[in-house]
């Protein structure tokens, strides 16, 4: 077996991960905990097979290139540009008090203050995978705070980028610090003060590379594969862009994989293909990155905690607790809400990738003792263990906060007419005589204006932030949240409107949404989007009335077309 350390890790690792994972998945344990514990379960510090960690490192990192090159594709600059205000600062703030926490614990521990720095520093970053993963998981990598929590990522992975050409030069200087000769000190400062001006600028480079150079080329090579019509060739493409760019950014520029995946995701995003593009990397994308949280576990040595139970408790409260009061803090104190400082400092409460390659630096720069890359590996699976955990507490406490704050609208008097955009599923709408129209994406958006053209009052449900920010720019009344729910619909006081249009893609949901609707209103009128005669027939057994199926409409308006209007203007378009 021996010789083919490659498929064994992937297949041992994976094999496991899906078995534990299905396991953690049957008792609603978040399955990444299973996933850790297949890492351990092959790892060298537990007993039976050992699969190679070298090996599994480089899958994970693959897992973070593509992880990366999907957010990017989510991603415009201007999305990127408009967190900046709150990012940059957020980050280094947050960074700067991780840091000084982590040194104060290696104070504690008697380490040197080379050492302290940059055990701070680990504890400092927070994984790309394991934030990512949260984010997606819960649907919020499109809301404001998701792109908030990304940005701050994005700044932490350049701080990082600079930390690790900087330590080497730091690590000069802190050694002519002992001789305390003022001439090598200035030495190392000029040093530093060189490699922090050329990182910069290839950093600098390279983006600007991508941006004038990449957002033109990489969307054209897409088009001219796609135009080839080989689906093969066009998969191809996509991984040859993502992992071509992260790796040539790596050689070249300096820059990590991860930020060059993102940017070159992110010139994709703006062209059409980018959705196609995003669907062709997914199933890979979900393989390596279970590779990543195998990965994590192999390196875990779980004797640690029995010979250092103090030492791993603390780092463990500073990247749990101390790390995600400090941020949850500074969001505070940006003037957001306190739903968005709870998702960031959740998603930040733990530590990954990048700690254990500035671990790995720091000990062979001779900075950091081999204790503190245990605890910093410790101290990682840990977090990532219980950061789903983490991220349910921070749920339960935003909806308690939301319930207070409800109650204290309500206690105050204020009418719903004062906060008009914005109703909170707890509360009824006051049209009535109105149109309910659900989902407002390419289909439902059309309804809308029309209907608000002729003077309709239009009620809209719309699952995503984005667009249900945009149709309260456009003046409608807006409920945010997923039309399925019941508390939404009976917000939507169906029992005096005068029309529901079901204007979402998904079938089984429209079908649950006509028939919630059918038994609050049995006279309304219902009019849903099908994409299938299956779909059609689903629907009219739940209560809709009026089906349309979008592609009949598309081939009737290309007919149209074709014969100049009239041939088809007779036939039954609706189900
Ligand atoms: P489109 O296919 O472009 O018309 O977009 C459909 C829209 O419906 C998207 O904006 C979705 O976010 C939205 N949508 C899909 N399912 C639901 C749901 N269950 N509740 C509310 N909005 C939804």
């Amino acid at each position: 077996m021996q010789h083919t350390p490659l498929i064994t890790t992937i297949v041992a690792g994976l094999v496991l991960a899906f078995v534990l994972g299905a396991i953690a998945n049957r008792l609603r344990i978040p399955p990444l905990v299973g996933y850790l514990l297949a890492g351990v379960a092959v790892g060298p510090y537990t007993p039976g097979f050992v699969a190679d960690a070298a090996i599994a490192m480089e899958l994970a990192e693959i897992g973070v290139i593509l992880l990366m090159f999907g957010v990017g594709l989510h991603f415009s600059l201007k999305e990127l540009l408009s967190v900046r205000a709150i990012a940059i600062p957020g980050a280094m703030a947050q960074i700067t008090v991780a840091t000084l926490m982590g040194m104060g614990l290696a104070w504690w521990m008697d380490w040197s203050l080379s050492a302290g720095f940059v055990f701070g520093l680990a504890l400092s970053v927070a994984s790309t995978v394991v934030l990512l993963k949260a984010l997606e998981e819960r649907r919020l990598l499109d809301t404001t705070r998701g792109r908030i929590a990304v940005g701050w990522l994005i700044v932490e992975d350049l701080a990082m980028v600079l930390a690790l050409v900087l330590l080497p030069a730091l690590a000069s200087l802190l050694g002519s610090a002992d001789g305390d000769t003022s001439a090598r000190s200035a030495i190392g400062f000029r040093e530093i003060a060189a490699t922090l001006g050329i990182t910069l600028g290839k950093v600098a480079a390279f983006i600007a590379l991508m941006l004038l150079v990449g957002r033109r080329v990489i969307p054209w090579l897409l088009q001219v594969i796609s135009l080839a019509g080989s689906r093969e060739l066009f998969s191809l493409a996509v991984l040859v862009i993502g992992l071509g760019v992260a790796f040539g950014s790596a050689e070249l520029f300096g820059v990590s994989f991860a930020l060059g995946a993102f940017f070159a995701g992110m010139v994709l995003n703006e062209s059409e293909l980018s959705h196609r593009a995003a669907e062709e990397s997914l199933p890979l994308r979900d393989a390596f990155s279970v590779l990543f949280f195998v990965s994590v576990g192999m390196l875990f040595d779980p004797t640690v905690i029995l010979r250092d139970p103090w030492p791993v408790l603390w780092t463990f409260l500073i990247i749990v607790v101390g790390k995600s009061m400090a941020s949850l803090l500074i969001v505070l104190a940006f003037g957001h809400p306190m739903k968005t400082a709870l998702v960031i400092s959740a998603s930040l409460a733990q530590i990954g990738e990048f700690s254990f390659i500035l671990a790995a630096l720091g000990i062979s720069l001779g900075l950091l003792p081999t204790e503190g890359r245990d605890l910093i590996i410790t101290g990682a699976i840990l977090s990532i263990f219980t950061n789903p955990f983490c991220f349910a507490l921070s749920d339960r406490f935003a909806s308690w906060v939301k319930r207070r704050n409800t109650i204290k609208v309500l206690e105050a008097g204020e009418s719903l007419q004062q906060h008009p955009p914005a109703i909170d599923p707890g509360l009824r709408t006051q049209l009535s005589n109105h149109a309910v129209v659900v989902g407002y994406g390419r289909v439902g958006s059309m309804i809308a204006e029309g209907l608000a053209g002729t003077g309709v009052p239009v009620l809209v449900i719309e699952e995503r932030h984005q667009l249900a920010a945009l149709a309260r720019e456009h003046g409608m009344d807006v409920i945010s949240g997923n039309g399925v729910k019941a508390a939404l619909i009976s917000a939507a006081n169906l029992g005096e409107a005068r029309w529901l249009f079901v204007a979402i893609p998904n079938g089984f949901e429209a079908a649950q949404i006509a028939a919630q609707a059918r038994r609050l209103n049995r006279e309304l009128p219902i009019i849903a989007r099908a994409h299938s005669d299956a779909e059609i027939e689903h629907l009219k057994k739940h209560g809709a009335n009026h089906i349309i199926m979008g592609e009949r409409e598309i081939a009737h308006g290309m007919l149209d077309h074709a014969f100049g209007g009239g041939l088809y203007c007779n036939t039954p378009h609706a189900a």
